[in-house]
């Protein structure tokens, strides 16, 4: 029966991007728990994280592709501005798209009197992330945190 059993696994990171700057961590906070096979961290860390044991760290080079995807040129868009919210726009500002249940930021990159270009890829696409990572705990997931389908205590919800 253990064999079939979810895990939570917990653990300490820093991300940097190919440059070597640090993107995010969690050094000095509470390290993340993740469920296993939940879909809750990308899947190319998850596959490392998994193989670790507690007080293990590594560093996990994450290819694109296994991280937050290659970037599309698709979902680059070029838009008249008076189809744009009304006021001040500026490149880095974010606008919300899409309906109720889906939406997701676009980031204008480029903006004119006449259009701005409005890029809907996550900001980390196309990059190789290096994630290193301290496994500081592996438990088995209760019965509550299956069903909800995410994990409570410290470094999870409620
Ligand atoms: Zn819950």
């Amino acid at each position: 029966m253990a064999t079939t059993n979810r895990r939570v696994i917990t653990f300490h990171y820093t991300l940097t991007d190919p440059e070597g700057n640090t993107l995010d961590s969690s050094i000095g906070q509470e390290p993340l728990a993740f469920l296993e096979a939940g879909g809750q961290i990308i899947p190319g860390l998850e596959k490392v994280v998994q193989t670790l044991k507690v007080g293990e760290k590594k560093r996990v080079v994450v290819p694109a592709a296994e991280a937050y995807g290659e970037r599309d040129e698709r979902f680059v868009l070029k838009v008249p501005r008076d189809e744009l919210p009304e006021g001040e726009l500026q490149v880095g500002d974010e606008l919300q798209a899409g309906g109720d249940d889906e939406s997701h930021p676009l980031l204008i990159t480029e903006i004119t009197d006449a259009y701005a270009v409005l890029d809907g890829n996550h900001p980390l696409a196309g990059m190789n992330l290096t994630f290193d990572v301290e496994l500081t705990g592996i438990r088995e997931a209760t019965a509550e945190e299956l069903s909800h389908g995410h994990v409570h205590g410290p470094g999870g919800h409620h």
